[in-house]
């Protein structure tokens, strides 16, 4: 299996180049060059299965000779031991036809374990047997940063760099970034949002000659195998509710269109996904583009769900990629575009082509508390505002019919002070984190500044 680069100027890679890499060097991101198709039989096949033996059935064809068949199975069976709950994501009935995708079991209580953990495993098993390290740098808005720094502390192959934004994530996500005390892992307070630390971050992959030098690599959400390992759990809900014999839609509370590309990847291997529901917060370029076929940036204002605080949606690069006839050259345009004068148009075409797919809606900051205190009424569910966002998009694109399937992306006690305030009830830590409030923080802050940031980053790293 080969990758692409949606830019059309990069050569082709392998999956375990793809991974390494993440970025591609015309700045586009990695596609499979064609999607693996399951049959009927074989997604039937998935029925009652562990959690983990989809995910192999799944992402097997995605990940050509880069591991045997064992050590695959093995790199899936370390990387989800330490969720909380066997069945790794659950579904729970919400509302008659409504249900909840429960994905914050992992270590760090949301979505992004599912990635996050299979990625540091794929990276020890490849980096051990080519006895090379690599520095892996990364920008957050909280999820994506604490994910990292929790899947790579301690391995001896690769030093973590997080960027997040000062003072713009929640205290927890603030503190499983900074509490961890494994000498390979800095989280880096950048002066700025969440766009300036991704920014930073394309920029230092841009820089070629210090990629090289530290061996750079990248776990941020344009990396294809966090898209990939989102994929699985797609098909284990649509499969419990009736899949392959009957359609399911899903809403996915989006920020930067990683998650919600998966489904796209599971709809096109085959599973019967009617509708793809793209849920923003008031930070709502996506929901704008989709209905008004204008992508156009006009600000991010911070808002009670932080990781959709994002007006430069990377992923949605892959979703043009494939809405545009894999035209590399027709996306490059786009992007420089967007680069130079802050938008660009979409085609009546392209808008069609996206719109077979894709529904979206947006949620105002009142309407999301409005829905946590609903929830918190109606089904006794203390749901986290992303969340929420995405239960109340999905209510108004419910077809008869049709399940609908929220993405539950984190966990109520992720974001305590938001739910406490809808809901009036304060969402307590599981156990295994009871004591974060305890555990003593490193705190580096750096300027919006790339020779800045470059140079503290070759200061501390191993090479
Ligand atoms: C990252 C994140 C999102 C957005 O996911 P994308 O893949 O960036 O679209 C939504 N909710 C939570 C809690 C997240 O951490």
């Amino acid at each position: 299996m080969k990758y692409i680069s949606t830019r059309g100027a990069a050569p082709s890679l392998t999956f375990e180049e793809a991974m390494l890499t993440g970025l591609a060097r015309d700045g586009g991101l990695y596609l499979p060059e064609r999607i693996p198709q399951l049959s009927k039989e074989e997604i039937a096949g998935f029925e009652g299965l562990p959690y983990e033996e989809v995910a192999f059935r799944v992402m097997r064809p995605y990940i050509g000779d880069a591991f045997t068949d064992d050590e695959f199975r093995g790199i899936i069976a370390r990387a989800y031991e330490g969720f909380a709950v066997t069945s790794r994501a659950p579904l729970k009935q919400l509302a008659p036809g409504h249900f909840l995708l429960e994905l914050f079991h992992g270590p760090t209580l949301a979505f992004k374990d599912f990635a996050m953990q299979l990625i540091g495993q794929l990276f020890e098993a490849s980096l051990k047997r080519s006895g090379s390290r690599v520095c892996i740098v990364g920008a957050t808005s909280g999820d994506t940063g604490s994910a990292a720094i929790e899947a790579f502390r301690g391995l001896e192959a690769v030093d973590v760099f997080i960027l997040y934004p000062h003072g713009r994530v929640s205290e927890v996500q603030r503190r499983q970034m900074t509490t961890p005390s494994e000498a390979n892992v800095h989280a880096l307070a950048i002066d700025g949002h969440f766009d300036d630390a991704q920014a930073r971050v394309k920029d230092m992959f841009n820089d070629f000659d210090f990629r090289d030098e530290v061996r750079l690599a990248g776990v941020n959400s344009i990396n294809w195998a966090r898209v990939l390992a989102q994929v699985v759990y797609y098909f284990t809900a649509a499969v419990s509710l009736g899949a392959p014999h009957r359609a399911v839609s899903f809403t996915v509370p989006t920020g930067n269109f990683g998650d919600i590309f998966a489904g796209y990847i599971a709809r096109a291997m085959g599973l019967p996904v009617e509708r793809l529901v793209v849920a923003t917060n008031q930070n709502d370029i996506l929901h704008r583009c989709l209905t008004t076929g204008e992508y156009r940036v006009s600000g991010v204002s911070p808002s009670i769900s932080p990781s959709m605080d994002i007006e430069v949606s990377s992923n949605f690069e892959r979703a043009l990629f494939m809405a545009l006839g894999r035209d590399g050259r027709a996306v490059a345009q786009l992007m420089d575009e967007l680069k130079g004068s802050g938008g660009f148009t979409l085609s009546q075409g392209v808008r069609e082509a996206l719109s077979e797919v894709y529904d979206s809606g947006r949620v105002s900051e009142d309407e999301t508390r409005a829905e946590i205190a609903r929830q918190t009424r109606e089904a006794a569910e203390l749901l986290c505002p992303h969340t929420a966002v995405g239960t109340h998009v999905a209510e108004r694109h419910r077809r008869a019919g049709v399940p609908m399937v929220t993405l539950a992306t984190a966990h109520p006690a992720k974001f305590p002070d938001a739910v406490e305030e809808a809901a009036g009830v304060r969402p307590p830590l599981p156990p295994h984190m009871a004591d974060l409030y305890e555990r003593p923080e490193r705190i580096t802050r750096v300027g919006n500044d790339l020779g800045e940031i470059e140079a503290l980053i070759k200061e501390r790293c191993v090479k």
